[in-house]
């Protein structure tokens, strides 16, 4: 089957960058911009030029620096905003002008204060001015799932004949529903008189959760270019997620038959680097990147995971870089996955050893949530009954297991019970991950399993 080639446009830089907490200095963005090109994406956009200094020197040192993605700059239809974006892109080797104006009667009306017929001459013009600089034009009518269909094919039409090669369709309030979404997007495909010279675009807000589920409908109904943020994030409630839409089309493609140029591998490297730069944490149960993502807990799950990563795995963590699937030892893991971890702490147990084990950490792990390798040892140091207690930094390791008690010592003893669990942006939780062997032996114990579905 012929697979469609998509444009990612990754506007984290400028869309993202909008998000409350989420602001960069010069040097941060041209670090994640660096980032972005290993990541693969089509088109960067790297901010607003005219909107502060500091913007305008972020895009330029992107433009000077970032070679092989298009650089784009965001300016409002208006002459000063796109002569300040071009001179901030004209060192790029791919510049783009993204030239954007509100299109719905609310913005018109409350807004702007001007009329359909002001506001498409205002369009036309703006593209006319952008396209005597720049061969690549973007141009977005804002509020475009909220404005008369009619007036909406009427602006494309205009801005198309103006010049523009990319027409963006922004759900900017996140209002739009995907089937509603794709519709419009078919309707624009029928109606607007040469829109087959010019690439669609879909630019979605998440205000009801549903700005993957409507770039992925846009892509399904014609569009050819999906704007997206690493982690999500963006104004208000964030954009769609570039992790998700990537990851949707590579595990099904049965569904989705696009091709994005992204290496998957960095996805988690690059979420990790925002993150970093940003303070701003994802949150644990975020798909593909949070750290939970890959974390198995349920201990039919485990021993699942532990005889075959497929049984719970769509994807492997492998894929999008996360370096390797974690086990979480908590009160719903099962005997199977307690003795793995014991015998890679340097501890192999018996089955009647090991059951006495599992029955004082199904007493731990009710009173705190995730049970650390330190807590572990200290339990089997009490189930060996030794005279005194070894402090668990001392307790010798085999080789194997050195890497996975890397932890033990912080917060050891008793105290650490009193504790919350310390949070952390790291996805490692237990200190390191059990490997997973797809061989190991079969017990089918139902007794192993606390925890079903
Ligand atoms: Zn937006």
């Amino acid at each position: 089957m012929e697979r469609a080639r998509i444009t990612v446009f990754d506007t984290t830089l400028r869309d993202g960058e909008q998000s409350p907490g989420c602001s960069m200095n010069v040097q941060e963005k041209l670090r994640l911009a660096h980032q972005l090109d290993r990541l693969g994406v089509d088109a960067i956009e790297a901010g607003f030029p005219i909107a502060s200094d500091g913007d305008f020197a972020a895009v330029q040192a992107i433009a000077a620096t970032v070679d092989r993605p298009i650089i784009a700059g965001l300016a409002r239809a208006c002459s000063a905003d796109i002569e300040r974006a071009w001179q901030a892109l004209k060192g790029a080797a791919r510049p783009r002008i993204h030239v954007f104006l509100a299109t719905s009667d609310i913005h018109l009306q409350y807004k702007l204060r001007i009329s359909r017929q002001r506001c498409m001459e205002q369009a036309r013009d703006a593209v006319r001015l952008a396209k005597s600089l720049c061969e690549d034009v973007e141009f977005s009518p804002e509020d475009a799932t909220r404005t008369d269909r009619e007036f909406l094919c009427q602006i494309l039409e205009a801005v198309i004949e103006a010049g523009a090669t990319t027409v963006n369709i922004p759900d900017t309030v996140g209002y739009s529903m995907p089937a509603e979404f794709g519709e419009l997007i078919a309707t624009i495909r029928q109606r607007v008189r040469a829109i087959e010279k010019v690439t669609i675009s879909a630019h979605c807000h998440n205000d009801l959760g549903l700005a993957v589920a409507n770039s992925l409908a846009a892509l399904a109904a014609g569009a050819r270019q999906v704007e997206c943020t690493i982690n999500g994030i963006g104004e208000r409630a964030g954009n769609a997620s570039l992790e998700e839409i990537v990851m949707a089309t590579r595990v099904r493609p049965d569904r989705y038959t696009y091709e994005t140029g992204v290496v998957s591998e960095q996805l988690y490297p690059t979420s990790q680097l925002l993150s970093e730069i940003t303070g701003v944490p994802v949150q644990p149960n975020k798909a593909i990147i949070g750290r939970n993502a890959f974390a198995h807990e349920a201990g039919i799950h485990q021993d699942g995971m532990l005889k075959n990563p497929l049984t719970y795995e769509i994807m492997t963590p492998q894929s999008v870089g996360v370096p390797d699937s974690r086990l979480v030892l908590g009160k719903h893991s099962g005997r199977h996955a307690l003795g793995l971890r014991c015998d890679q702490l340097g501890y192999p147990f018996e089955r009647r050893e090991l059951d006495e084990i599992y029955r004082k950490f199904v007493v731990m792990a009710d009173q705190i949530k995730h049970v650390q390798d330190h807590h572990l040892l200290e339990l089997i140091q009490e189930t060996r009954g030794s005279a005194r207690r070894i402090p668990p930094a001392h307790v010798e390791v085999r080789p194997a297991a050195k890497a996975a008690s890397a932890t033990v010592g912080q917060n050891s003893g008793r105290e650490y019970f009193q504790k919350p669990f310390p949070v952390s942006l790291a996805p490692d939780l237990n200190g390191s991950p059990l490997p997973l062997n797809p061989m190991a032996e079969h017990h089918c114990e139902q007794e192993d399993y606390l925890w079903g579905v």
